[in-house]
This record gives structure tokens, sequence and C-alpha cells, in this order.
């Protein structure tokens, strides 16, 4: 069975996901950056004052589901973070990368993406709740 690089393309896009329908420019975005592996764009709710999402065109669920295969991807997603961070003029005063795995973290768009945050002081990292 023969596909054209379009379709191929769309086997690795899941239907009704909101950052597959962004990557493929099928929702709107501001985007920050963009190369052959990912998309960096502003976080339409921002929790700091730079909040941007780095994520890859190919449909990865979840960080856990990541596999040796993924490793690559994963070593250019936080090289990008860096690389928006500086774009964005926050990586003197420092920044935080962060990547929310499931429920109790509060993933909300499984997509897995990574959160480039900074701007001012942000606060304490991974302070519990209570059970999930
Ligand atoms: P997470 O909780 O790690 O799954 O983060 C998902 C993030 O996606 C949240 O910070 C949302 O504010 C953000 N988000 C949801 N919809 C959009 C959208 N259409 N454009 C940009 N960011 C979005
Ligand atoms: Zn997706």
């Amino acid at each position: 069975m023969w596909w054209t690089a379009e379709e191929e393309k769309n086997q690795l896009r899941q239907q009704d996901c909101l950052f597959c329908n962004i990557v493929h420019g099928d929702m709107p975005s501001t985007e920050i950056y963009s190369d052959d592996q990912c998309m960096a764009f502003n976080d339409i709710n921002p929790v700091a004052n730079v909040h941007v999402l780095i994520v890859p065109r190919d449909h990865v669920t979840y960080l856990t589901g990541a596999t040796e295969q993924h490793e690559q991807l994963l070593g250019h997603l936080m090289r990008v973070g860096a690389r928006v961070a500086r774009q964005t003029g926050i990586s003197e005063g420092g920044y935080r990368l962060a990547m929310n795995q499931g429920v109790d973290a509060g993933q909300i768009v499984d997509h897995l993406h990574i959160h480039v945050l900074g701007g001012g002081l942000l606060d304490k990292l991974g302070t519990p709740l209570g059970p999930s």
C-alpha cells in the first residue's frame, strides 16, 4: 500500500487533538518558533508573564509512553525551550521548563508539550494539594 506524503503525515496526527490541529494550521495560535519537529506558541491562558508551549509536530500523547525512538525529539524540545527563553528575553533572569504528565500533574491536553515559564519570580514548584 502506498501513501502520499500528506497521507503519511496525517497518520501521525490524531483527529480531534487540539495541538495536532494547531500544528497543522487548523486552529489559530501565536507562533513563537517553528521547525520540522516542533512548534512553539503562546499559551492561551498564561500563568506567568511569558508562557509558551512547545509541541512536537507528530502526535505523542504522554511522556510515560515515550520510547527510545523519542529520545532525540525530547532532547530537541528541551533545546528549543532554551532557545525560546532567549528569544522571549527571559533567559538571563531565569525560567522554568515543565511538562505535566497525567491527572495529578494537571495535564489537560493529551498531546505531549513543554511549558516555558518566566518573566518574573515563579511560584515554588510541586507543592502537593492533597489526594487525587
Ligand atoms: P497541560 O495542563 O500541561 O495539559 O497544559 C495545557 C495548556 O494548554 C494549558 O496551559 C492551557 O492554557 C493551554 N491551552 C489550551 N488551549 C489552548 C489554545 N487553543 N492555544 C494555546 N494554549 C492553549
Ligand atoms: Zn495531537
